[in-house]
């Protein structure tokens, strides 16, 4: 099963695909992680792809495309995989449309999560996560059980993402509008795209998520 998770920043991509990778054993493939570990490790593509980020710029699609396609050649997304943060450009959603062919796989489901801008930003400027397991969390909405020690693993140590502050917040949900949105277009006359209401609470999201995916 191919499934891709649509939504601006803060929308809850990483969050449910999380959940919707232990519920139907598929990977999370997320762009946004996969660069912020390139930028990690001063590879080229994280030269090149660092100044972007920090501003909330989207980083040129041929980058992005040649990531991706040697991620889904890797043997632990022959199962299936969940797409986070990508596509998000019309020519991205096109070539990721080729390389499927390629291989005789199509596009399972094209989910939008539907949410308020406006509410993205106090989503965004309260994300963190665990240093060690990645499990996300949130200063008001997604707090660990016990203060400071992350639920799934017991690590103590947390971080936030360098672009998450409230001017690059604004500037991505405005490239979201400009140059992501318009692939819900192409999604639709694909007839794979479905919505889900994204400002419902975590658990109802995903029992969303859940009934317009079905069985796996
Ligand atoms: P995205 O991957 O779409 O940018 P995240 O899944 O990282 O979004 O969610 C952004 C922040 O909002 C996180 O801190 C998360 O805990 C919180 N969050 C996610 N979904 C919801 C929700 N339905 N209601 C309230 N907070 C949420
Ligand atoms: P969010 O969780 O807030 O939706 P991501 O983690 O998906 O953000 O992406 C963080 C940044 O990485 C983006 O602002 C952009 O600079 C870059 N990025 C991630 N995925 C893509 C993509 N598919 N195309 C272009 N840029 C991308
Ligand atoms: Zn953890």
């Amino acid at each position: 099963m191919i499934l891709l998770l649509m939504g601006p920043p803060g929308a809850g991509k990483g969050t449910q695909s999380k959940r919707l990778e232990e519920a139907y054993g598929l990977v999370q493939l997320s762009t946004g992680d996969m660069l912020r570990a390139a930028v990690a490790s001063g590879s080229d593509l994280g030269k090149q792809a660092k100044a972007l980020m920090d501003r909330g710029d989207l980083v040129p699609d041929e980058l992005i495309i040649d990531m991706i396609s040697a991620r889904i050649e890797q043997d632990d997304c022959a199962k299936g995989f969940i797409l986070d943060g990508f596509p998000r450009t019309v020519p991205q959603a096109e070539a990721l449309a080729a390389m499927l062919a390629d291989k005789g796989l199509s596009l399972d489901h094209a989910i939008e999560l539907a949410v308020d801008d406006d509410a993205m930003v106090k989503r965004i400027t309260g994300r963190y996560t665990c240093a060690k397991c990645g499990k996300g969390y949130h200063d008001e909405f997604e707090k660990p059980a016990k203060e400071g020690v992350c639920d799934k693993c017991g690590s103590t140590e947390f971080t936030r993402r360098a672009d998450d502050k409230e001017d690059t917040v604004r500037n991505r949900l405005d490239a979201y509008h400009a140059q992501t949105a318009p692939i819900l277009a192409y999604y639709k006359d694909e007839g794979v795209l479905s919505d889900v209401d994204g400002m419902a609470d975590i658990d109802a999201v995903t029992a969303q998520l859940k009934g317009v995916i079905g069985q796996a």
